[in-house]
């Protein structure tokens, strides 16, 4: 029986998340033929000038909820909005990535569907009928290999950001666009006014370079050559708890087991000591460079390339030298 994939896009700032285009990809490597594959935007009013851009990452068609009521994120208004659209499209499996949002909503739709829910898959295999789920454990120190134990179940599956690559967009594909009336549930809380803590216009979850300060920025003003650094390589910057506790920054900025999880292609340690708890959201990450004045401190077990030495002499050369290199 053909399966009907379900993606769950998500914008910010009137732009499409890299990771809705990742899910739409691991939604086609999950799919058999025959299988459709099929998207959903959710949002305020001008929402659905997004559409055209999931047909061109390959959704055969699009739902949209649009309304006023859904400008900022609300657990029971996507909710009901996104279960409106399951009752329309009837998917078998629903794909989202393993964002603050998708983290929330993917376990209330399955719980509502009845559904199995696969979390923070990083690759996925189709072999014959089967689909296998990969996903880490234990700080990337162990992997899982997961598989729904029926085909015909519905699945409810999310995607870390920056592990599945997109396709190459195609902006010669069509998909018919279908809007989905807004239910307007009365809710039990409303979304007042949202206030950006952080400053960055990168997506510290989505960055491909990400430059953090630990303890060792010793202030405020010490993540300023950390921010220099970033901007040069056009990364996001983040944080330790130990930075974040201390107060040098917002806690929107920690990585780690309580904070975000980030797998950049280059992942940038300063002054960090490399904490079991730190690494849980850092590991992952493609390339780890670690700059530390203390040579036996733990971030060097997992670093590709270490520096030992005052980050406050290493980071602006660094700077200097990818600004003359990247000129
Ligand atoms: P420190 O451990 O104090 O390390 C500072 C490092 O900076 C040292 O290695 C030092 O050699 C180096 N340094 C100092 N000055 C310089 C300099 N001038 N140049 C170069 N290097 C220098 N931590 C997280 O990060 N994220 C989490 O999500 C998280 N969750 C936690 C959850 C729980 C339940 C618990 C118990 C802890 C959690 N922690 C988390 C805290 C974690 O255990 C560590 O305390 C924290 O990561 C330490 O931060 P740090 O490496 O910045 O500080």
């Amino acid at each position: 029986m053909a399966k009907t994939f379900l993606v769950v896009a998500e914008a910010r700032g009137g732009k499409l998340r890299q990771v809705s285009f990742e899910a739409l990809r691991a939604a086609q490597l999950s799919a058999a033929e025959g299988d459709h594959i099929n998207a959903v935007v959710i949002g305020g009013s001008g929402i659905k000038a997004l559409a055209a851009e999931l047909a061109a990452y390959g959704a055969d068609s699009i739902y949209v909820v649009e309304a006023s009521a859904l400008d900022s994120y609300s657990s029971e208004a996507y909710l009901s909005a996104l279960l409106a659209v399951t009752a329309v499209a009837q998917p078998g499996a629903i794909y989202f990535g393993h964002t603050a949002i998708g983290r929330d909503l993917a376990p209330l739709v399955a719980a509502k569907l009845a559904a199995g829910q696969i979390s923070d898959v990083t690759a996925i295999e189709r072999s014959g009928d089967a689909v296998q789920f990969t996903r880490p454990l234990y700080a990337g120190k162990a992997v899982e290999k997961k598989a729904f134990t029926n085909p015909n179940d519905t699945w409810v599956v999310t995607i870390r950001p920056n592990n599945i690559a997109a396709s190459e967009p195609d902006a010669s594909r069509q998909a018919a666009v279908a809007d989905v009336a807004y239910p307007a549930p009365s809710l039990r809380s409303i979304v007042r006014e949202v206030v950006k803590k952080t400053s960055g216009t990168i997506d510290l979850a989505e960055a491909k370079i990400v430059v953090s300060g630990g303890r060792g920025v010793r202030s405020a003003d010490g993540f300023q050559p950390l921010e220099e650094l970033a901007a040069v390589l056009g990364g996001a910057v983040g944080a330790s708890r130990g930075a974040c506790d201390a107060g040098y920054c917002e806690y929107a900025m920690q990585i780690g087991q309580t904070g975000k999880v980030v797998t950049p292609e280059i992942y940038i340690a300063c002054g960090i000591s490399g904490a079991i708890q730190h690494l849980a959201g850092m590991s992952s990450s493609r390339v780890i460079i670690a700059i530390n004045k203390d040579a036996e401190a733990p971030i060097f077990k997992v670093a590709d390339y270490g520096i030992v030495g005052d980050l406050f002499e290493v980071v602006p050369l660094l700077t200097e030298e990818f600004r003359q290199l990247l000129k």
